[in-house]
């Protein structure tokens, strides 16, 4: 996609802590230089995403928490002047720890939307065996196409930044994952692998949402349950979404920092398309390259668990894989009949049905005890709930609370 005029970069862009910015009001950057870092081990680092000058720090609100983040405004010059990127002729003759400092500096969070620093997940603790690494080549909701466009378009890179995760956690057994309605995606890999001789293996998946979901997935491909509360980890995986380990491959070979991605843009659109998009750039922009829209709300992500935007100034973050603009529905919640089908289609083995009757009690105690945090806020319930209960919502309630009295404790 075209360059946008200016860039919005909120400083919080990752799971962990927000980072603090290195540049004020006046100051010249260019495209790739570092403009934000937390000391923090869980955070990860921000950089420019065009060349020009920082106009100055606002706040906006981040959509999907609700609240109120910094962010660093940028004015393009438009001549996208990079930082200078430092390429290595020789990967093989890095370390461990001087991959992992470049996958750092590079700013990498996990792309599929959860947003977590990848340079934390390369260090696990010591007393976790790691044996299995999954690519997460299940695109997490129906409409998005993201994953499936990098797969085709740097599968080459893909496979050199899962060869790097292999190599950094001493990894033999690496899979990739991929839904069974990618064929092209899962010829084009395999064929990629084969001759570059690498020791993957591609598995092709049933496309069945919520597949991309971290736990469905290691179940799915190796038959092991993560257990409650737990990650991948607690059953020596680890998962890896597919732009991850492209974004691997520009920082350690090319030395390039994590500052685009590719964006679905598409539903109410005039002509859906997959960008390559700078961080920074609004929703507005895409909307307008794509066409514009044939009505209706826009949500950023998909239909599941997307999040419906009242700003379209706000700007595309590293978690950002797609934009939908679908109709807007009004739907009036009525009683719980108990149906069961809420039951039926949950991936976790929950009983969402509980969590809106204890959440509109309080009683918050039950809903942990009900294992509400296990839940992947896949919207599965929620879509099939004929009392039209926005399950989800409710459950986000609870967790929100949860965290909330063990952080006063
Ligand atoms: S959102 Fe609903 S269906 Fe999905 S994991 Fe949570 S409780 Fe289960
Ligand atoms: S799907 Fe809706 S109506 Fe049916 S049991 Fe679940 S919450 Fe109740």
């Amino acid at each position: 996609m075209t360059l946008p005029e200016k860039v919005i970069l909120p400083l919080q862009q990752n799971i962990g802590a927000p980072a603090a910015a290195l540049v004020k009001k006046g100051d010249k950057v260019k495209t790739g230089d570092k403009i934000g870092e937390s000391k923090s081990f869980v955070s990860a680092l921000l950089h420019a995403t065009v060349s020009g000058e920082v106009e100055g720090i606002i706040q906006v609100i981040n959509p999907a928490s609700g609240r109120l983040c910094d962010a660093i405004v940028i004015a393009s010059d438009g001549l996208d002047t990079t930082a200078d990127f430092q390429p290595v002729k020789d990967v093989s003759a890095l370390t461990n720890e001087e991959i992992i400092a470049k996958i750092k500096d590079a700013g990498i969070v996990g792309m599929g939307g959860a947003t977590f620093p990848t340079h934390v997940k390369l260090v696990p603790p010591k007393d976790k065996i790691v044996d299995t690494l999954i690519m997460n080549g299940c695109e997490c909701e129906p409409y998005i196409t993201s994953d499936h466009r990098v797969m085709l378009e740097y599968g080459d890179k893909v496979l050199a930044g899962l060869g790097l995760i292999a190599k950094v956690l001493s990894i033999k057994n690496v899979y990739l994952a991929i839904e069974d309605n990618k064929e092209n995606a899962i010829e084009h890999l395999a064929k990629l692998i084969d001759e570059a001789k690498y020791n993957f293996q591609v598995i092709p998946i049933k496309t069945r949402y919520p597949m991309g979901a971290e736990k469905t997935l290691v179940k799915t491909v190796i038959n092991k349950e993560v257990p409650i509360g737990g990650l991948p980890l607690d059953v020596g995986a680890v998962v890896q979404n597919v732009s991850t380990a492209k974004a691997i491959y520009d920082a350690v070979y090319e030395g390039k920092p994590l500052i685009e991605r590719v964006v679905t843009v598409t539903g109410n659109i005039k002509t859906p398309k997959n960008l390559l998009v700078r961080f920074g750039t609004p929703i507005k922009n895409l909307i307008d390259y794509c066409g514009g829209t044939t009505g209706g709300e826009v949500i950023m992500g998909g239909p599941m668990m997307g999040i419906a935007q009242f700003d379209l100034g706000f700007p595309i973050t590293k978690g950002t894989n797609c934009i939908l603009v679908k109709d807007a529905l009004t739907i009036k919640e009525s009683d719980c009949i108990n149906c069961g089908r809420c039951v039926e289609v949950c991936p976790m083995g929950l009983l969402p049905t509980l969590y809106p009757k204890y959440v509109k009690k309080g009683r918050y105690a039950d809903c942990k005890a009900s294992y509400v945090e296990n839940c992947v806020e896949c919207g599965a319930c929620t879509y099939s709930c004929p009392a039209n209960i926005p399950i989800v919502q409710y459950i986000k309630i609870a967790k929100k609370e949860i965290i909330k009295r063990k952080a006063s404790k």
